[in-house]
This record gives C-alpha cells, structure tokens and sequence, in this order.
C-alpha cells in the first residue's frame, strides 16, 4: 500500500489562507510547478531557500508513494526590470554590459543555477522548460485571451485589462489586494498611457528596434510579457487545471496574481488547487538585496571568500540550517545560527553513524514506532521540517543512550529506526553526510561479517579451533571485535 494512504498530508494553501487536506486531482499523482529564476545573475543564497524548500516538498511527496511531475521553469526570456512594464530587460541589459549575447548570459548563469543546486542535494525536475522555447504556446494564449475579450492591442504590444477582468471575476483573490486599493496607490508613469488602465499588464511588448531578444507575432516583432510563460508551461505539461504552484512569497503579487488572471481569461478555469509560498532569507536581520550589497552567494559561503562570516560552511550544513526552519517563515542567516546548525548537523550525523553498530537486546526502551509516526505526523502538518528536526534528535538522545549501555533496543526496533532515520534524514532532508555514502559501505561490511561469524561457528562446530581463534584475533587486529552472547555472536568497530 502507497504511504499517502495512511499519512493524511495537510498542506496551507495561500488561497485559501487555510490548511487543507492534499488531495490530487489524479490519485497517486502530483502535478507541481515552481517558478525557476531569470537567469541574468548567479543565484543567491535566497533564491536557494526557495528552491531548497520545494526539493524537500517534492522529495515528501515522492517518498509518500506519489508520481510527481515537478515542473520549474527557467525565465531566460527577459523581464522588463520594472513591475509596471517599465524600463529595460535584465538579460539583455547584462548582455550589453558584459558585451556578450544575451544567450551566453542565460547560458552561463542556468549553469551556475545548475551547479549550485547539485551542490545543496537539490534533485533535478522532472521538466525543465525554457520561456523561449515555449514563445508559440504563449502568443497562443494571448489569442484566447484577446478573443475572449479580457485584452487589447495597443502600438504593437497586447495588454491585459484588469478592470474589465475584474468585473466578472475576482483580481487579487491571491494576494488579498483589491483593485480600488490598487488603483488609489497607482504611480504615474509617463510610458503607461498605451495602457486603458495603469494596473493592466503586458501580454506582449513591442520590441523597439535596438531590442535583441524578439520575436515575430501577429501584433509584430516583440516579446512576451513575464507573467504569461508560466501559465503557458504550467499547462502545457500539467494541465489546465493542475495541483501544486508553488515560488517565493513575493512572487504572489504580481506574478502568481497574474498567472490566475491569464489562466481564467484565456481557458475560464482557476489553474491551480494549492498555492504554496516559500519565505525569504534574510541576511543579519535585513533583507537580502543585490544593490545594498548584504547579500551572499552560496559558493561564498562554501569557500569561506566572505566578509559577512569567519568561516567556510558545507552546502550540507547551510541546507541542514535552512530545514531547521519552516518553509513558510523568515529565516535569518547569520554566523551564530549557521555554527549551531554545524553543531546539530555533525551531531545528527555521527548518531547515523553510531545507529550502524548499536548492539540490540531482547527488549526495547525507546517506542520506535510510535515515533516514526510523530515524524510523519510533522510532516503531514505542512511540511514541518523543524518539529521533524526536533524528533530526529530525541532518536539521536536515545541512540546515544544506547551506545553507552544506559539504554536497550531490539534488533527489530534498530532496523525500524535505521530504515526511518535514513529515510527522514537522507530522502526527505537531502543530507548528506560523509554517512550517506557510508550508508552503502556499512550494508557491506554487514554482509561480509554476517559471513564471517558463520565460517567461524562452523570451525568451532568441528572443532576446528586454530580457525576459529584465527578469524576472532584478526578481526580484533583490524579493531572489530567479536562477542558471544546468548543471542548469538554480534560485533563492533572501534576507533
Ligand atoms: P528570480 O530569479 O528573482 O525570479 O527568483 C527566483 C526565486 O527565488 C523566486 O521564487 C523568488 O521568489 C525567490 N527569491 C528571491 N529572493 C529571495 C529571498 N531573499 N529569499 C527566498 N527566496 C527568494
Ligand atoms: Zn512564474
């Protein structure tokens, strides 16, 4: 039987405000799509919590027994830098600066997306989808959008009309914004008056002449707006309606707001059930910006080359301090958080190692199953990693007491807790320690033991005893010691 059966998993939905019961569309599979980064710029440690928290949401899904398909996209079509459609567009704004095309500036920076993501454990998506091979889908939506009447064209670019859409249907539901709010705070920009109302929003942009990445359309060369290739590669391989969208919390307003609009204009259905919204890192109690300068890069922090702290962290113990918190509060990077995340980590990872060779009894002190399901039972509350945490270090108290004999386990209860620790700790965390390889080498050494200590009964049955004390010193020399006992011979590894 699928563990989703048994594990009832709630999940918040910013839509609703509220947690609610997850059930997919299509039982046993997940459709999710997270919004993937414009790629115009290394990836910063922030971007890297968002991303970090969906891996571990994909990885509980997965593990839970669902067929995910995870959808993340890469923006590698430009954004105009200003939400109001203003201003120039990052990629092609870096290509002129570096002097390069604006594909090698996506190119280089979806590598470096890449590469650091390998470096933080964070598993590939099933479906990668690029905003520029996806321009035909989107200038598709856009008819449908223009033909249902939600849009119009003006000098070359199409723009969404908020107001008329609103008057049939709820812009903002998302966010909570109301369109009165809006329009009271509108700023006035020169370049808005192609547009009927300032909230509207570009589908489509004319592309002046100097402007490199265009294409050909029905309303004439441009590009496409930044909401709409979400909604074009979300349903292109999820579906019209699909179960999971998740991205940064400020992505909520404008972006996912949007993404709703352009989906209901165009096929006249809301296309997501569950909206999940990750929260920002912030850097020494404030806001982690590019511009003011407090801001890191992951591969900073990895190497030590920083002003910010004294020390280099692993990719393993910054994404450790990321789980520590829950994926929809602020968390605060800072050099006393990130050393006590080391402690706890390396602690946490030497009880892996330690659980390897805990001697079992005929009896247990520590109720194994009861908590397995109190791990499960944080992750069914809205992927809450800290309380998990917080379970996995009563099982490393309990591992701990066991190894200095203050406390007993059955074997049966050891497998149970081994399997369950390898499960939260290596699947769904995405730890991985110098144990995880280790994991392997010890099922091995296991294996090679087990045979061992039959040779060595065998000889002792024919009192072959040259051999059998023969097999016991060596092993010894090697620091695995043998012991007899009623249950049989067990073993363990010093140093
Ligand atoms: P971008 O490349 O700017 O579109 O961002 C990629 C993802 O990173 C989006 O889901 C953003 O919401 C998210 N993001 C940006 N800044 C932060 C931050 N400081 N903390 C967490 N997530 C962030
Ligand atoms: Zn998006």
């Amino acid at each position: 039987m699928q563990l989703y059966k048994s594990q009832p998993l709630k999940i918040h939905n910013s839509l609703s405000g509220s947690k609610e019961l997850f059930e997919p569309l299509n039982e046993g599979h997940v459709g999710m799509y997270v919004c993937g980064p414009t790629v115009y710029s290394n990836v910063h440690l922030g971007n890297c919590r968002t991303f970090l928290s969906f891996d571990m949401i994909f990885r509980y899904l997965r593990h839970l027994g669902y067929k995910v398909r995870y959808v993340r996209n890469i923006t590698d079509a430009g954004h105009l830098e200003d939400d109001a459609d203003e201003g120039e567009d990052k990629i092609a704004k870096k290509a002129r600066l570096e002097q390069i095309e604006p594909m090698e500036v996506v190119q280089r920076y979806t590598v470096d997306f890449h590469n650091i993501l390998q470096k933080f454990n964070i598993l590939p998506p099933s479906i990668e989808p690029t905003a520029t091979g996806h321009i035909i889908e989107q200038i598709e939506i856009i008819k449908e959008i223009l033909e249902n009447g939600f849009a119009y064209e003006a000098n070359g670019s199409v723009y969404f009309d908020v107001v008329k859409f609103n008057k049939s249907h709820a812009y903002g539901k998302l966010s909570g914004r109301k369109l009165e709010d809006m329009i009271a705070n509108t700023r006035d920009l020169t370049a808005q008056d192609e547009k009927r109302n300032p909230q509207d929003f570009a589908l489509w942009k004319r592309a002046e002449p100097q402007h490199i990445m265009r294409w050909p359309s029905p309303w004439g060369d441009g590009f496409p707006g930044w909401h709409l290739e979400c909604t074009a590669m979300s349903t292109k391989y999820l579906g019209k309606t699909f179960d999971i969208h998740g991205g940064g919390m400020d992505l909520k307003f404008p972006h996912h707001e949007c993404e709703i609009a352009q989906a209901e204009a165009s096929y006249g259905k809301s296309p997501v059930n569950y909206w999940l919204h990750a929260n920002m890192l912030t850097l020494n109690g404030k806001k982690m910006a590019k511009s003011t300068g407090n801001n890191i890069l992951p591969n900073e922090i990895f190497t030590g080359e920083n002003n910010i702290f004294s020390k280099p962290f692993s990719p393993a113990v910054v994404r450790f301090f990321m789980m520590q918190a829950h994926y929809s509060s602020i968390l605060d990077l800072s050099e006393s958080a990130l050393l006590a995340s080391e402690k706890g980590y390396h602690r946490l990872m030497e009880a892996m190692e330690a659980l390897e060779w805990l001697n079992t009894s005929s009896s247990s002190d520590f109720d194994v199953a009861a908590w397995r399901q109190k791990c499960y039972d944080a992750m069914n509350d809205d992927f809450n990693t800290p309380i998990l945490i917080a379970h996995l270090f009563e099982a490393v108290k309990q591992i701990n007491l066991i190894k200095e004999r203050k406390s007993d386990i059955t074997q049966e209860d050891k497998e149970l807790l081994q399997a369950s620790m390898q499960a939260f700790v290596y699947d769904l965390l995405g730890l991985e320690g110098k144990t995880a390889g280790g994991a392997a080498d010890s099922n091995k050494l296991d294996g090679v033991m087990e045979l061992l200590i039959s040779l060595r009964n065998e000889a002792r049955a024919n009192r072959d005893f040259a051999t059998s004390d023969r097999i016991r010193d060596q092993l010894a020399a090697l620091g695995i010691q043998l012991k007899d006992g009623k249950e049989g011979t067990s073993f363990s590894v010093s140093g």
